[in-house]
């Protein structure tokens, strides 16, 4: 590591001391970028990593809601306006136990670059609460969103923070979210995007992350002479992104083996079967096991870290953070994998991901490879601005040349800082570089 971004990572260790997420994703970025701070010392006189790595603003917020029997529940919110160098801060809601304040910061840190990287105007932010969706009523979902709407319509607008979906926030919520919004300020306007086709949404959202997924997927292996036609494909997770990432696998000739929730995963050699998953996770809401109910090939195994023992040409991690540390990372490389398509953020440790770049496995990393979500998200915003609306086969179009430029860019900044092949080096330089000449230009602000 270069070292001004020592400098800067010891500094920011000792005053985020807890922060092990948000240390975690600020060291891949700043060992990565420093070919880069070699070739430009203007960076530190400017002192423009401690500026990029402190929030420009942090929202932390009481979610105070009533629950189905009457009790009175406390929630932590979070919204962290990372970096609006290049436009108003985009990125999403989470919503789920484990969030804290360190998980957000990472979460929002990389949607700066990974916002870069689409070519669209937008900054980088992220949000959410501690809440748990699982096993709630829908008055209790609406409950806790127009709880947390109540305090986070004060910080947002279609010109400066415009949240979305993430773990455990789906259409579902938005509505709830965008309704309340409406109702507080009496305006109808673009202040979060995957909202429904009804009242402003586009149409390929709901899609874009897995099949952008897909599509850089797709461009890496054109690069190669190769293409998805009969390999075999293992996604974990089982919700927005890993769903649509099978569909587009599928639909491209791959056959996907095995998928998970966060209790286990289902195996089947001859395929998984996308439309019972469908009904199993987003009509009934219930657990992955019930799909062995209805299908006599498949197996179910309990923990969720297991799927990684599975032979395997493409392993799409698509859970959540950290979910692939170095020993399966080890199993992955033994029994075969050919690349690592990152649909979650920052689903590989960071020895994992080395393991995998030091025994040639690619690794497309979640800055580029899932970025086609908040990419359609930018579409939406467009749409939103123009009053119009595209049809599914021009955002899907967009979408799709949105992620091969990714992919070009990456490997093109790759190859320029001499790491060929190294995406992951190539996606945070490729990102920086644009903010760092926005941030330049606005002086010390
Ligand atoms: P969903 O809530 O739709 O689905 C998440 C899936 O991951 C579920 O199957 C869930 O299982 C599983 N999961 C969640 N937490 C854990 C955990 N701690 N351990 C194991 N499994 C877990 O979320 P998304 O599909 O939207 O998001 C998945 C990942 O993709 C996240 O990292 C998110 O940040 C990232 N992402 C999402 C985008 C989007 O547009 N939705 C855009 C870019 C990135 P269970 O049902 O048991 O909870």
């Amino acid at each position: 590591m270069n070292s001004y971004a020592k400098a800067v990572y010891a500094k920011l260790t000792a005053i985020n001391p807890y922060e092990t997420e948000f240390h975690q994703a600020a060291k891949e970025f700043l060992e990565s970028i420093s070919p880069v701070l070699d070739k430009h010392p203007e960076f530190e006189a400017s002192a423009l990593l401690e500026r990029i790595t402190e929030p420009e603003r942090v929202i932390l917020f009481r979610v105070s809601w009533v629950d189905s029997k009457g009790k009175v529940n406390v929630n932590k919110g979070y919204r962290v306006q990372f970096n609006s160098a290049i436009g108003p801060y985009k990125g999403g809601l989470r919503l789920h136990p484990s969030v804290n304040l360190s998980i957000i910061k990472f979460l929002g840190f990389e949607q700066i670059f990974k916002n870069s990287l689409t070519g669209l105007p937008i900054g980088g932010g992220k949000g959410g609460s501690d809440f748990d969706p699982k096993g709630k009523t829908d008055a209790e979902i609406m409950s806790f969103c127009q709880a947390f709407m109540s305090e986070l319509y004060r910080h947002i607008g279609q010109d400066t923070d415009v949240p979305a979906g993430d773990i455990g926030v789906g259409g579902r919520e938005i509505g709830y979210l965008f309704g309340y919004y409406k109702k507080l300020k009496n305006e109808h306007a673009c202040i979060l995007t995957g909202r429904g086709l009804s009242y402003g949404g586009s149409l390929v959202r709901t899609e874009a992350t897995g099949y952008g997924l897909i599509y850089i997927l797709e461009e890496y292996l054109r690069t190669l002479g190769k293409n998805l036609k009969g390999k075999k494909v293992v996604i974990s997770g089982s919700g927005n992104v890993a769903i649509y990432a099978h569909e587009k696998a599928t639909g491209l000739g791959a056959k996907v083996i095995a998928m998970s929730d966060s209790d286990g995963y289902i195996y089947d050699e001859n395929g998984i079967d996308l439309s019972t998953v469908k009904r199993i996770k987003e009509v009934e809401r219930k657990r992955l096991s019930e799909y062995i109910k209805y299908h006599a090939s498949a197996q179910y195994s309990q923990g969720c870290g297991g799927i990684w023992s599975i032979k395997c040409d493409y392993a799409l991690p698509s859970a959540t953070q950290n979910e692939i540390n170095l020993e399966q990372a080890k199993k992955l490389t033994a029994n075969g994998v050919k690349a690592v398509a990152e649909g979650a953020n920052m689903p590989c440790t960071i020895e994992a991901t080395d393991y995998f770049l030091a025994s040639g496995v690619a690794v497309l990393p979640a800055k580029a490879a899932n970025a086609g979500g908040v990419a359609t998200s930018a579409l939406e915003m467009a749409q939103s601005s123009q009053r119009i609306f595209w049809s599914f086969e021009e955002v899907d179009k967009k979408l799709k040349e949105i992620m091969i430029n990714i992919f070009r860019n990456v490997d093109k900044a790759a190859k320029e800082y001499g790491m060929p092949g190294n995406y992951v080096a190539g996606a945070n330089i490729a990102g920086f570089l644009k903010i760092a000449e926005a941030m330049t230009a606005f002086g010390v602000v």
